[in-house]
């Protein structure tokens, strides 16, 4: 029977109540044995398969779980692991696996970056031009076998595709691309063999670097990768997946040999669909839809995606070449709504996560089976449970909403030039050149993180723990200016987390008990939802900021998150622009800057570490993402006195593609992570020019090493042969939270030390 069937791409890890990270922890800690823990693990695997088997799901992925990467899984599926974690084996120990993602005593761990523009980080894979990869052992095959065996599911196996797994992986030189490709070719072509002799009907190839911008010659390794293994692998079907975006060469890629080609109709759905009015699709092969967004919190709207769905199936050859499915994997969004009894309902029945979605592909699906009157009565409650969102008072803030329309299209600009600010504040401030100074956090010590368990219990009263947050306030005050710091901080003991702790003070947030995401191996994070206006109720930092100057003659830094972090780091709402969220963000910050400025805060840092991660994919929508950042970040801090001074802060070092939009920000100073690539970012800095104030960070805090003064001396001494010492701030990467007080305070001595020594020699 022809029909249309659901398909998910792959399955959060992380269990309802975070048992997958749990496992882990206890059994790296040695609290649990290794057969116990692969004894959990395995039933927390078998427990997603069935739950999605019951909730209807057609073709259920295997090969998505993992004990801690799907990237670094591939790589040691393939023997593609570093020099110095190989012992010559065949098969790869899971101490091994778990070494090269997290070092051990020996070595050190791979590098782990972001996955294209999500918050998931992976384990990069470290090849060399003599690799020669081999099968460590068909884990697919185990996998497939599992799910059929105990469960009686044909599940389709996922696997990075080779092209992908090839341009992730480093240290390989490019003329090496396609001989390890061809040697990587054969290995898949096995695997997926052997595969279909267990029975497998369809495999998963996940290859998203087809989302990205593609040389011809990009092309050419494509249609030769996929022509080998077609031919290897005669009578499985393969599925070509994309995702994150719309593919680029849209015409081509359709041309590959594969049976199903799955494509992004969330984040590309312009684009992917424009090429289908144009190309059309062929009509012998699947049309994998994602449909259904993979990376956000919200219900689909069905009628819209119904409408979508009967459109796309008009281009394919039948009802059985269409598949529903998320736009990718599941893995970005948290397991259920289910627990979340706390949430407000208007906000509660607007949501869905992994489980929920995958119930509206199967609902559509059945809609499409069926006809639309078999699913009436879920599109009829999905469109009411987003109306009472869209209605209720959280999304109707007319104070906000008047403010908003009443924006500008000119960015928003300070009193006077850099140039003139630059003079004022110097008399103002009276600070010595290369002055120094911190990013904002202190230790975060077990205390500090009692205090906050004990108010969050109330066990502690609001008045005890506040007083706690002053005596360790005037404590590190004291601290910094023992060292000998010129500008101080308050340390943000008051602090979890840089962007909860102004989600819970604003309007328009809220915060679920369970909504855990995987940012990286075992560590998940549980991001905000920014669901309603967002709007600024009362001061937030002021009391602490104004504090701390109060105890100190020195310049006190106020410390804010900037609002594109805010954003990149939460769950956003989804019917109002990214600019619209950026700017109501904007704009409840500028309330707080007046009120510091207002306090006589002088200095105000307004920190946007994640400016960088939230680019697009797509080149096109760089600049369009860039101007709407810079302008949310000149509304929130432009309007301020020419002799209040602006920070802003960044921990990343890549500046390549972002640095005319740090230029337009306009800040008077910005402090970067600079200690571990220090050579790339001043040459960054030094071609584009930069002629505002700039503090490098001469101290690398991810590490517990005390660095030395000659060597955060050297660091310094080589930023200055081509940066205007009278532009230059001294300062460490970053925040010192997760640092103990006893590594803190010496390498700040350091610093400072460091600091006069370079100060006498100009
Ligand atoms: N002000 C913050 C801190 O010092 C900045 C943190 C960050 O950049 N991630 O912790
Ligand atoms: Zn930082």
């Amino acid at each position: 029977m022809a029909e249309v069937l659901s398909s998910n791409l792959g399955y959060p890890r992380i269990g309802e109540k975070r048992e997958w990270k749990k496992a882990l922890e206890q059994f790296w800690a040695g609290k649990i044995s290794k057969d116990d823990f692969l004894a959990t693990v395995k039933e927390l695997r078998l427990s997603y398969l069935k739950k999605q088997k019951a909730i209807g799901v057609n073709l259920i992925p295997v090969g998505d779980f993992s004990l801690y990467d799907h990237v670094l899984d591939t790589a040691v599926l393939f023997g593609l692991i570093p020099d110095r974690f190989n012992k010559g084996e065949k098969k790869i120990p899971l101490e091994t696996y778990f070494s090269i993602a997290r070092g051990s005593k020996e070595a050190e761990a791979s590098e782990m970056t972001k996955w294209f523009n999500t918050n998931y980080h992976y384990i990069v894979p470290e090849i060399s031009n003599q690799t020669k990869p081999f099968i460590t052992e068909n884990r697919l095959l185990a996998l497939f076998n599992e799910a059929k065996n105990e469960l009686g599911i044909i599940a389709k196996p996922v696997i990075v595709g080779p092209v992908t797994l090839l341009k992730l992986s480093k240290g390989y030189d490019q003329d090496h691309f396609k001989p390890l490709l061809e040697l990587l070719i054969p290995l898949y072509i096995q695997i997926f063999n052997e595969l279909k002799n267990a029975g497998a009907e369809w495999v998963q190839i996940d290859e998203p670097v087809l989302v990205r911008t593609l040389s011809d010659e990009d092309l050419d390794v494509f249609r030769e990768t996929y022509r080998s293994l077609r031919n290897g692998v005669p009578g499985l079907k393969l599925l070509l997946q994309t995702y994150f975006e719309a593919v680029d060469a849209y015409e081509e890629i359709i041309k590959l040999p594969v049976d199903g080609i799955g494509l992004d109709f969330v984040y590309g759905r312009e684009a992917n669909l424009g090429s289908l009015q144009t190309f059309g699709f062929p009509k012998d092969k699947v049309l994998a839809a994602g449909v259904i967004d993979g990376r956000n919190i919200w219900k689909t709207d069905l009628a819209d995606t119904f409408g979508l769905l009967q459109k796309l199936l008009g281009y394919v050859g039948g009802k059985e070449k269409l598949f529903i499915s998320p736009s990718s994997s599941l893995l970005h969004v948290p397991v259920t709504v289910r627990n979340e009894e706390a949430l407000d309902p208007v906000l509660k029945d607007a949501l869905s996560f992994a489980d929920e979605k995958l119930a509206e592909a199967v609902t559509l699906a059945k809609g499409l089976n069926a006809g639309k009157a078999a699913i009436e009565a879920e599109i009829e409650k999905s469109r009411e449970d987003q109306q009472a969102l869209q209605q209720s008072d959280h999304r109707n803030n007319k104070d906000v909403q008047k403010e908003l329309r009443h924006l500008g299209s000119e960015l928003p600009t300070r009193p006077g030039s850099f140039k003139l600010r630059q003079q004022i504040q110097a008399d103002a401030f009276q600070l010595p050149v290369l002055p120094t100074t911190t990013i904002g956090s202190f230790p975060q010590t077990p205390e500090v993180r009692q205090a906050r368990r004990n108010l969050r219990k109330g066990e502690w009263s609001e008045e005890r723990y506040n007083q706690f947050v002053k005596d360790e306030t005037a404590k590190w005050i004291k601290i910094q200016e023992d060292i000998g710091i010129d500008v101080l901080v308050h340390g943000e003991f008051e602090r979890n987390d840089m962007v909860e702790y102004f989600g819970e003070k604003l309007a328009g947030f809220a915060f679920t008990r369970f909504a855990w995401v995987q940012s990286y191996g075992s560590r998940c994070v549980k991001p905000p939802l920014i669901f309603g206006d967002v709007d600024w109720k009362k001061p937030m930092t002021v009391k602490e900021s104004a504090y701390a100057q109060s105890l100190t003659k020195l310049p006190v830094k106020g410390m804010l998150t900037g609002p594109v972090t805010i954003y990149n780091w939460s769950f956003v709402r989804n019917d109002i622009s990214q600019a619209d969220v950026f700017n109501q963000i904007a704009l409840a910050l500028k309330k707080e800057v007046h009120a510091l400025e207002e306090a006589d805060i002088r200095m105000i840092q307004v920190d946007e570490p994640a400016l960088r991660e939230g680019l697009p994919l797509k080149e096109e929508k760089k600049a369009g993402y860039l101007h709407d950042a810079v302008y949310a970040f000149r509304l929130a801090t432009s309007f301020v006195n020419n002799d209040t001074q602006i920070h802003t802060h960044m921990c990343y070092s890549e500046f390549d593609e972002i640095i005319e939009a740090i230029d337009a920000l306009d800040t008077d100073v910005i402090s970067i992570e600079a200690a571990r690539s220090h050579g790339e970012i001043i040459s960054t800095f030094e071609d584009f020019k930069y002629k505002k104030g700039i503090g490098l960070g001469v101290y690398d805090i991810h590490s517990p090493r005390i660095p030395s003064v000659d060597e955060m001396k050297s660091y310094a001494e080589r930023a200055l042969q081509v940066l205007d010492p009278k532009l230059f701030w001294i300062n460490p990467d970053c925040g010192l939270k997760t640092r103990k007080p006893e590594e803190t305070i010496p390498a700040l001595k350091n610093m400072v030390e460091a600091a006069r020594e370079v100060r006498e020699e100009l």
